[in-house]
């Protein structure tokens, strides 16, 4: 399956760019059958790629917006509290100095995405055992430019993300607006709750077995809803593993802080053995728990080869 792209490439001024309709992406995978299969969910920015997508294209297009970019962050409350919305101001910002999608997407060419990275998405599909799906609170265009560009889209079952609009400003849309009012998850940012939607997918398919790769805090969200079965492979340096460490039992501790290192495992005994009461309910921060089998890694030549141990051994 590639991924679904029900717009662009639409001539009309107004596009939305890769609008996912995600209960008809899972039921696709699941109509596949997905017993015998692994999911590995991927994180976009700084684990795809080796930079935050948004900045990057900022930076590229716009260098002087660029070198305020923190400081007007920091200077405004809305922008501070919204990554979203500052994100819009920006992409309002390039439309008015004249860029166009066709200019983002040809700035995204040159988005760091490492040969180890582009090795690791091409042996997973190419085992056949394997769906990979990008949960990113980045944006559908600049994901899937991205991908494109790195001929890795047919790698890709699904994208997950904030769609992006084009009319002919540039807007990205809140993944879940729905939920904004109700929007408890006190880990996830209020548009895109990425346990929330990790849950939808579990509940509609039956993998074996799932890994998570992250790096963020809106990571942890998603590492607290696998089982004992299951991997979460954390960058190290970055707020996933330092929440992963806060967090998870002292008596796993050791583990987490060694390259390489992975945890015992149980057998889990089906994901609808997550806790229920995790759904839609503020999370306590005392009673977060994570099952899953943790693997810290810091470049992508270690991830390729924590993949290859874990899910492709060699013959
Ligand atoms: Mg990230
Ligand atoms: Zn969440």
């Amino acid at each position: 399956m590639s991924a679904p792209n029900s717009a662009a490439g639409n001539s009309s001024t107004r596009e939305t760019f890769l609008s996912v309709d995600l209960a008809k992406a899972v039921q696709h995978l699941a109509d596949r059958g997905t017993t015998d299969r692994v999911l590995c969910v991927f994180d976009f920015d700084w684990t795809i790629v080796d930079t935050n997508s948004d900045e990057y294209v900022i930076e590229q297009l716009a260098p002087d917006l660029h070198s305020r970019f923190e400081e007007t962050r920091l200077s405004t409350p809305l922008f501070r509290q919204s990554w979203l919305a500052y994100m819009n101001y920006l992409m309002g910002q390039l439309h008015e100095l004249g860029f166009s999608a066709a200019d983002i997407s040809r700035s995204l060419k040159a988005t760091p995405l490492s040969l180890e990275m582009q090795e690791v998405l091409r042996t997973l599909t190419a085992s056949g055992k394997v769906d990979v799906v990008v949960l990113s609170d980045a944006n559908e265009f600049f994901i899937r430019e991205t991908l494109q560009h790195y001929n890795l889209l047919e790698h890709v079952s699904l994208i997950i993300s904030n769609p992006f609009l084009h009319d002919p400003r540039f807007t990205i849309l809140p993944f879940s607006p729905t939920r904004h009012s109700d929007h408890i998850c006190t880990l996830c940012n209020d548009n895109m709750c990425k346990g929330t939607v990790l849950d939808y997918i579990l509940d509609k398919t039956e993998y074996h077995r799932v890994v998570y790769i992250g790096d963020g805090g809106n990571d942890f969200c998603p590492s607290t809803r696998l089982c004992s079965s299951d991997v979460v492979m954390a960058r190290d340096g970055f707020h996933l593993v330092r929440l992963l460490r806060k967090y998870i039992a002292a008596e796993r501790q050791k583990a987490v802080s060694t390259h390489g290192a992975h945890l015992h495992r149980r057998r889990r005994a089906k994901h609808t053995s997550h806790p229920e009461g995790l759904r839609g309910q503020r999370l306590n921060a005392d009673k977060f728990d994570v099952d899953a089998e943790v693997q810290v890694w810091c470049s992508h030549a270690d991830l390729l080869a924590l993949f290859r141990s874990l899910l492709l051994p060699q013959p």
